[in-house]
């Protein structure tokens, strides 16, 4: 089955024996009953699994070619059940420029018990070797990152990880299956906040992973039940219908994306452009290689480069909203240092080009000829 065909019927064989419903329906239930002791139909108690919910992991597996999926109340609740399959003392590398609530999580909270965190540089997959050692378990990236937009290469993270009997988790929210599939290129698990682009219309906060490996996948089964931060019945219907155009609405935001990149590139009120489709990005190539095309997330800073004219900007955008989060049909348009990126301290996120005067673009499925006429009425 090809990706366009697997975001709309990927898993959902027989999906409702009952009634032979093209949706699944919404249990919208805590409990199953039972002819006997233990004689259920595959349900028990719904923290363990519910029908929506297996129809949606089932569905987000198959558009990550992978054979196990996981979804859970939201993006950090799955990254939090990543870091559960550690224990003190072991070491993990990751990211500099990292999402701000991983950061927070990594080290608000599993610092505390013992986790051992290396935020790195990767723009070159070879920095990875200075910080191994026999207690590291774990590589976390993301990439595209939020909100450089810097491009890692997973191939060759994912090289180095084998080659030291580690993991590789990839974050694939900015990219989404459509444009990048971590599994396919080595990663062992692929995290989501579905809230995002998989959910595409900003009514769902929610989290996904997906493995290939049956032991794994076990302890991560074991582990969403144990400590039980999952999502309801209603939720995965919603993502599992935002699935379904999944392919069509990243083909408009890529579109979209590319045309607002190039437009502000020129502008004379603009500083800096991040986005990996300009040939003069420093991992173009590898964008090329491992992505199908440069999505529609793009970070740019303005040419006076303080926090005024940042503000400026975005309190007189129209069509775009001046709020958090991304990967939604709406644009949007984010302040990362005082909005995603605050949990950060100033000066660690400066160092990785989170200043003041950025300003992070989520371009939705919009006219193009509207997103571009509301920037230049906002720079001027
Ligand atoms: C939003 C986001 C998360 C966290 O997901 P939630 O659903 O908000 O918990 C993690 N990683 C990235 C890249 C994100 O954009």
């Amino acid at each position: 089955m090809k990706f366009n065909t697997k975001t709309i019927h990927g898993g959902q064989e027989n999906i409702d024996p009952a009634y032979g419903a093209v949706m699944p329906p919404i249990y919208q239930t805590s409990t199953y009953s039972q002819s006997t002791p233990g004689g259920h139909k595959g349900y028990e108690y719904s923290r363990s699994a519910n029908p929506t919910r297996t129809a949606l992991e089932k569905s987000i597996a198959s558009i990550e070619n992978g054979n196990f999926g996981f979804a859970f109340g939201s993006g950090l609740a799955a990254i939090d059940a990543v870091l559960k399959l550690f224990k003190p003392g072991d070491e993990i590398i990751t990211t500099k420029d990292l999402y701000g609530g991983s950061y927070r999580l990594f080290t608000g909270i599993f610092e505390d018990f013992g986790v051992k965190f290396h935020f790195i540089e990767m723009n070159q997959a070879e920095n990875i070797k200075g910080y191994l050692n026999e207690n590291t378990k774990l590589i976390w990236i993301e990439t595209p990152t939020n909100p450089m937009m810097n491009i890692i290469d997973i191939k060759a993270v994912a090289k180095i990880a084998k080659a030291n009997n580690l993991l590789l988790a990839v974050d694939n929210t900015f990219a989404t299956p459509y444009l990048q599939q971590p599994l396919e290129l080595g990663a062992d698990i692929v995290m989501h906040s579905a809230t995002k682009y998989l959910g595409g219309h900003s009514d769902v906060v929610m989290g996904s992973l997906v493995v290939n490996e049956k032991q794994l996948a076990d302890r991560i089964y074991f582990i969403q039940k144990a400590s039980g931060a999952i999502c309801g019945p209603q939720d995965s219907f919603l993502v599992l219908r935002g699935i379904k155009t999944l392919h069509l609405r990243i083909q408009r935001h890529c579109e979209n994306g590319a045309a607002i990149a190039k437009f502000l590139k020129t502008h004379p009120n603009v500083g800096k452009v991040y986005w990996p489709g300009f040939e003069d990005h420093p991992n173009h190539e590898i964008a090329k290689k491992q992505m199908k095309d440069f999505g529609g997330m793009i970070s740019f800073t303005t040419k006076e480069n303080t926090l005024e004219s940042a503000t400026k900007i975005v309190e007189k955008l129209k069509v775009f909203t001046l709020a958090e989060s991304l990967g939604g049909v709406e644009s949007l348009a984010g302040h990362p240092a005082s909005m995603t990126h605050a949990s950060i301290p100033k000066e660690e996120r400066e160092k990785t080009g989170v200043v003041d005067s950025l300003i992070r673009l989520s371009v939705g499925i919009e006219d193009e000829e509207d997103l571009i006429q509301d920037l230049k009425q906002a720079l001027g």
